[in-house]
This record gives structure tokens, C-alpha cells and sequence, in this order.
């Protein structure tokens, strides 16, 4: 499942290794267990900073797919700006007794666990009174309200908002010291870029450009100059996605993932937003008629298009992700809002005021 984790969770593997399992994987048709967020975002972080008695309960069963998790990090006020979360957690002898709200929660609805971000002390700066939990989904006090998306309906796949009122979350579900979960929760984040920007067009899943191309040739070409000149130019950047994705893996960003996972996100999304609305284009009345069908071949197009939006928003917007290679590969000065410790909005306001 994840070779580029350290033994024996893993096989501490590199990158060459790892290309060849999983090609190996795909010539076998063998399909891993979908754990997206455990797998992806969350167990990364319990393998660094989890105790052995945390490693051994939670990673086996989040590998083999038989539980699912979900990330508790966004708030009505923390975004982009997620350090200016307000859910509590007070500690009371051996539990933490949370309250707040969470919301764009993916797969709340299904998850077995959840990571949690809370305050933990509100007299230091903002980054530092922090903690990160290990939240069974099912504790007394939590209500999960499932939102609906464009995509369609209330499906396994969409959001949805989490109340927390008076949970008692044992003690021994925190991970790492206390107070100091900031640091984990910006390796989630970095985490989280590196697998939302693998190979498939939605955030790593669903289909490639190279597949529009065949799916293009069954159906016998294409009617106009035009349309052929942007099929191309989006191959082509897909082939540049895919050259990218294997520097970075050769450049280990997997194992330890920098701010090189938000240059290839900024740029995935992107891609992917193209090749939605390019097949959108090319489906002509069927994408209006029977695109939807489960089978029918425009299908993961027609949804991936209805998604698309969302690319650029979850997981470090565009603007956020920009920041970053901004300050930490371009070497930029930090916004002067940062420095002042102002989140965006009171940046905004301040600019307002001195205009
Ligand atoms: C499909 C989907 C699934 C998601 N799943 C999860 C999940 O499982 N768990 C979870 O915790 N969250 C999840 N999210 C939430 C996601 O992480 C947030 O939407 C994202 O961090 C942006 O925050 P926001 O929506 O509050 O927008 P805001 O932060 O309010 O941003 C609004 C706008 O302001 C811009 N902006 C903000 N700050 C700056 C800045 N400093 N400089 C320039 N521009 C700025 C943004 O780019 C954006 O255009 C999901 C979102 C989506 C779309």
C-alpha cells in the first residue's frame, strides 16, 4: 500500500521501487483499498509522531481500507487562514472536552475516525495553543450534517459540517505534545498537496488526458481544427503533469513533502480544470443527455466537470498555494500582513483604511 513509508509500515522504499510497484499494480489490475484522507493525509503524521500503542491500533486497519478517516480542520473562520480556528478543547483530568464546529468535512458521513485541530490554550499566539486528536466519529456529542454539492446528492463522496458540543475525547488520542499540533497540521496540509496532485485529473483520481485522447479516437476524431489544437495543448501539459510528478517522486517530495507538493498543486488544478471543461466541450448532446449514466463513456467526465470548481479551492486555493511558492522557493519577503500577524481579511481591512 505504501512503499515510500518507513518499515515496517511500509518499505522505506525509493523512488525507483516504487515506480515499479506500482506499475507492477496496474499490469495486475490490482486495485488498493480507497482511504484517501487515512492514507494520504493522516497516517503520514501517526507514523512520525503517533506512540507505538497509537501506530499499532489505528495503522493496520486504515491500510487495509476497513476504516475510514476525515479531516476536522476547516471552520466558518479558518480556511485558508486556519490558525484562526476557535474549536476548543479543555482538558479535564484524563479527557479533553471539545466544542466548535467544523465544516467542508469530505467523508464525515463514512469515517470511522477524524483528525481534530482545537485550541488548547488561548493565552499564547495563535500557532502555538494548537493540539491534533484522534476523534472516533461516533463519541456521544458529535452531529454530522451532510451537505449537498453539484456533483449530485448526499454521496459518499461529498461534505459536510461537524458539530462538537461537550465531547469527551480521551486524553490518550492526543497526538504529539500539547499545544503543539500546528507543526503536524501544516505536514497534513503538505501531505495532502502531495496526494491530491497525483496522476488523475480529480485531486489524483479519475480519469487522465491520455484517456480523453482514446476515448476521443473510439469515437472517431474530432470535427474542427479548433478543438483538435486545445486536445493537444492539454495533452501536453498533462505530459509535463506526469514528468513533474516523477521529479518529484525522484526528488523524494513523498517522503518528506515541501513546498514543492504546492508548485505541483497550483498546477494540477489548473490542468484539470482545462481538461473538464475541454471534455465538456467535446461531449456535445450527450452531455446533456446521458453523461450521468453510470456507464455511460462520458461519465467520470461529466462529473469530474460538475467537481472541477472545487479544484482550485480544497486542500490551498490557488492564491494560498501561490503564496507559498511565492515566499518559500521564490525566496519573496513575507506579506507585510503576515509579519504584523493579521490574517487576510484584517490585511484587507488595514489596506482599506490606509487608502
Ligand atoms: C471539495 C472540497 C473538499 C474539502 N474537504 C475538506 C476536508 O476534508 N477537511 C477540511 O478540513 N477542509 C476541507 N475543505 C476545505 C478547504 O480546505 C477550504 O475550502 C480551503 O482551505 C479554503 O478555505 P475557505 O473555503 O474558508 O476559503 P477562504 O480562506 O475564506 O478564501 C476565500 C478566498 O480568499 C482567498 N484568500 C484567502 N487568504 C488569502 C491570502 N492570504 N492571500 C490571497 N488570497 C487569499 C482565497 O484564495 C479564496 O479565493 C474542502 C474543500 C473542498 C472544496
Amino acid at each position: 500500500m505504501v512503499p515510500h513509508w518507513p518499515e515496517p509500515w511500509g518499505l522505506d522504499a525509493e523512488p525507483e521501487l516504487q515506480l515499479i510497484i506500482d506499475d507492477e499494480l496496474k499490469r495486475a489490475i490490482v486495485t488498493k483499498p480507497l482511504n484517501p484522507i487515512g492514507i494520504g493525509h493522516c497516517g503520514p503524521v501517526i507514523v512520525v509522531h503517533g506512540s507505538e500503542e497509537q501506530k499499532e491500533r489505528y495503522l493496520p486497519p486504515m491500510l487495509r481500507g476497513e476504516e475510514m478517516w476525515c479531516q476536522l480542520f476547516s471552520e466558518p473562520e479558518a480556511g485558508s487562514d486556519l490558525a484562526n480556528l476557535s474549536t476548543r478543547a479543555v482538558q479535564d483530568g484524563d479527557v479533553f472536552v471539545v466544542n466548535g464546529q467544523k465544516i467542508w468535512t469530505s467523508l464525515a458521513q463514512v469515517a470511522r475516525f477524524g483528525i481534530l485541530i482545537a485550541r488548547t490554550d488561548t493565552e499564547t499566539s495563535k500557532y502555538t495553543g494548537i493540539s491534533y486528536f484522534i476523534i472516533p466519529m461516533d463519541l456521544p456529542g458529535i452531529e454530522i450534517r451532510p451537505l449537498r454539492n453539484m456533483v449530485g446528492g448526499f454521496g459518499d463522496g461529498g461534505f459536510c459540517e461537524v458539530f462538537f458540543t461537550d465531547v469527551h475525547v480521551p486524553a490518550e488520542n492526543l497526538i504529539g505534545p500539547l499545544h503543539g499540533g500546528w507543526a503536524m497540521a501544516k505536514e497534513t496540509l503538505a501531505n495532502e498537496r502531495v496526494s491530491l496532485s497525483k496522476e488523475g485529473l480529480q485531486w489524483g483520481h479519475g480519469p487522465t488526458v491520455k484517456d480523453l485522447v482514446d476515448l476521443v479516437r473510439t469515437r472517431g476524431g474530432l470535427p474542427t481544427g479548433e478543438l483538435r489544437q486545445r486536445l493537444a495543448a492539454a495533452y501536453i501539459d498533462g505530459e509535463i503533469m506526469r514528468y513533474h510528478q516523477l521529479r518529484q517522486i525522484s526528488a523524494k517530495v513523498n517522503k518528506k513533502p515541501g513546498p514543492d507538493a504546492s508548485l505541483r498543486k497550483a498546477l494540477k488544478d489548473q490542468h484539470g480544470k482545462i481538461a473538464f471543461g475541454l471534455a465538456k466541450d467535446l461531449m456535445g448532446a450527450d452531455g446533456m443527455l446521458d453523461a450521468t449514466a453510470a456507464d455511460a463513456p462520458w461519465a467520470p467526465w461529466a462529473s469530474g466537470f460538475l467537481f472541477s470548481p472545487a479544484l482550485t479551492v480544497g486542500g490551498g486555493t490557488s492564491e494560498v498555494l501561490r503564496n507559498i511558492i511565492a515566499e518559500r522557493i521564490l525566496r519573496l519577503p513575507h506579506d507585510v500582513d503576515v509579519e504584523m500577524g493579521l490574517s487576510w481579511s484584517e490585511g484587507r481591512a488595514r489596506l482599506k483604511s490606509l487608502a
